[in-house]
């Protein structure tokens, strides 16, 4: 009730001193309110998705800055070194060897893409899906195709399959390495999906339609999500309205050509080829 009472006397001081009525004063700071919960709803990617697909593995994106744009995601790490997951605030670094391993806050990325999680639907689903039924279930649960969407899957899963890029030393485009990238399958596991739905015009920035990470419930396990299927799992999803995205300042970048048409690379790159 004082903090009532000193809230409307502050506002009337304020009103009497600008000339504007209590109405539009409390209405204007509703709006700014609002505002600032709608920059936490943002995808922030750190690059552009094209500059790790012509092979720039090297930014100066540092892990605790990607962590001030968001508290859940994907990525990856300098040098391509492993698939990234970001979970309730947490970096895993998911090696070649699918194994996860600690991450300094001064490790650096070429590519993440982050938001703060806040669901806005979460729904169980009880049935056996294989990778593609669950995708096809994840397209029916977003309103539009044209909106960014985080989802985060949690559950018990009769099998997964993932892949963990290896740790290049030299410039070889992301075609090529996925070529040779090592894919895992775990039965019987329990863990975490973390990733995105984005429009396919957004295809220069990030990964076109589904993009999943996957990460163990022990922490242990992981990598980029090839395949799956699920026993039970809960899907929570969060529309994101906003977009935000990084531009290098690195040498590599300013003087690379993005003209190359990189779509048939990035399916490649990205998809199962089993
Ligand atoms: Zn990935």
């Amino acid at each position: 009730m004082q903090v009532a009472t000193d809230l409307l006397n502050r506002l009337e001081l304020r009103s009497r001193a600008t000339g504007e009525s209590l109405d539009d004063l409390v209405n204007h700071l509703l709006r700014l309110g609002l505002a600032t919960q709608q920059d936490k709803r943002a995808l922030y990617v750190s690059a552009p998705v094209n500059a790790l697909i012509e092979g720039i593995y090297q930014e100066d994106t540092r892990i605790s800055d990607i962590l001030e744009h968001g508290d859940f995601g994907l990525g990856t790490f300098n040098d391509l070194d492993g698939e990234m997951v970001v979970l309730e605030g947490q970096v895993h670094q998911l090696r070649a060897d699918g194994q996860a391993y600690p991450v300094a806050a001064d490790a650096k990325t070429p590519y993440a893409c982050v938001n703060f999680f806040t669901p806005d639907s979460d729904e169980v689903i009880e049935q056996s899906l294989d990778f593609t039924e669950l995708t096809h279930l994840l397209e029916r649960m977003i309103p539009s195709d044209n909106m960014i969407y985080a989802v985060r899957i949690d559950g018990d899963f009769e099998r997964i399959k993932t892949r963990s890029v290896p740790r290049q030393d030299s410039y070889r485009p992301l075609v090529e390495v996925a070529r040779e990238q090592p894919e895992f399958e775990y039965r019987d596991i329990r863990g975490t999906m973390t990733g995105y739905w984005t429009p396919s015009f957004m295809e220069a920035l990030t990964v076109p339609g589904y993009h999943l990470h996957f990460l163990s419930e022990d922490r242990q396990r992981g990598g980029h999500l090839l395949g799956c299927q699920t026993r039970q799992i809960r899907i929570a999803i969060q529309h994101l309205p906003r977009l935000e995205v990084g531009l290098p300042v690195s040498l590599d970048y300013l003087t690379a050509t993005f003209t190359r048409d990189l779509s048939a690379d990035l399916e490649e790159a990205e998809q199962d080829r089993a």
